[in-house]
């Protein structure tokens, strides 16, 4: 994709502006595919199988050219704006980098975040992985890890549960790391006036958090047996769930662009 591609990408008036910053990255269930500017540059690749196959060279190619169509708007912002690109104390920034993500890994969200996708993957990986791929779906009624609960009215499939709690484990690590360093001193934090990246990340961290914990409510007719476990999940999830709303007081009313705007803005 060519710089002026971008540009003008980003001069489109129908995509909004910074959409994807607070989005929990799964285009395909996002019903804002056609006003993303990130959806609209990954589609230009993803839609050439040979631009999104790793061992390709055509995919290292495009990966190069994305570089230099980045260095070069680097470039051109830096000179805008009057910053010396060379002036940056490379020491100096990895020391206090480092530094920082200490204290970030160590944060308690983000210790509770660590702890839980682990959790998830200990449940999944070591006791029930094999039920979950050996189970022929349409004997579900035979096997023995999956006492579903026949209701009509209820929630999706269990795959459906498996595949929210898969997406958003990690994610939800990921969004609180964000958070969290960004109350460590970062300048744009400390305008009164102006939305916190720290509260629209925790949002989006609380979001993943609801659904998972709603998901993972599901899971009690898919694993009967196992509903201890299951609610020791469901209550570290929810202990995170309420630091979180603590330590970020206004994340819940951060106003995520596109998701929390009305349909008629952006
Ligand atoms: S806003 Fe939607 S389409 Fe864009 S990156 Fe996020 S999930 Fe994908």
């Amino acid at each position: 994709m060519k710089k002026e591609e971008i540009k003008k990408l980003a001069e489109n008036k129908d995509l909004i502006s910074g959409i994807y910053n607070y989005c929990d990255r799964w285009c395909e269930r996002c019903a804002f595919t056609s006003r993303c500017m990130n959806f609209a540059m990954s589609r230009k690749y993803t839609d050439d199988p040979e631009a999104s196959d790793i061992t390709n060279e055509k995919f290292w190619q495009n990966l190069s050219e994305i570089f230099k169509v980045t260095r070069d708007m680097l470039e051109e912002s830096a000179e805008e704006l009057g910053i010396d690109l060379d002036a940056i104390d490379f020491e100096e920034t990895s020391r206090e980098e480092g530094i920082n993500d200490k204290i970030v890994q160590n944060h308690e969200c983000c210790r509770a975040a660590k702890k839980y996708y682990e959790m998830v993957d200990e449940f999944f990986e070591s006791e029930y992985k094999p039920s979950l791929h050996v189970v022929d779906k349409s004997d579900e009624k035979n096997a023995p890890e999956l006492q579903k609960i026949d209701n009509p009215d209820g929630p999706g499939s269990r795959d459906e549960m498996v595949e929210i709690i898969y997406w958003y484990h990690h994610f939800i690590y990921v969004k609180l790391m964000r958070s969290v360093r960004g109350i460590l001193g970062n300048a744009s934090e400390m305008l009164e006036d102006f939305p916190k990246d720290s509260d629209g990340s925790a949002k989006v961290a609380l979001i993943a958090i609801d659904r998972s914990m709603a998901a993972w409510g599901h899971m009690h007719n898919y694993f009967a047996g196992h509903r201890d476990q299951i609610l020791s999940i469901i209550m570290h999830l929810d202990r995170l769930r309420r630091r979180v709303e603590k330590i970020f007081p206004e994340a819940r009313n951060f106003i995520r662009p596109g998701f929390d705007e009305p349909p008629n803005k952006g």
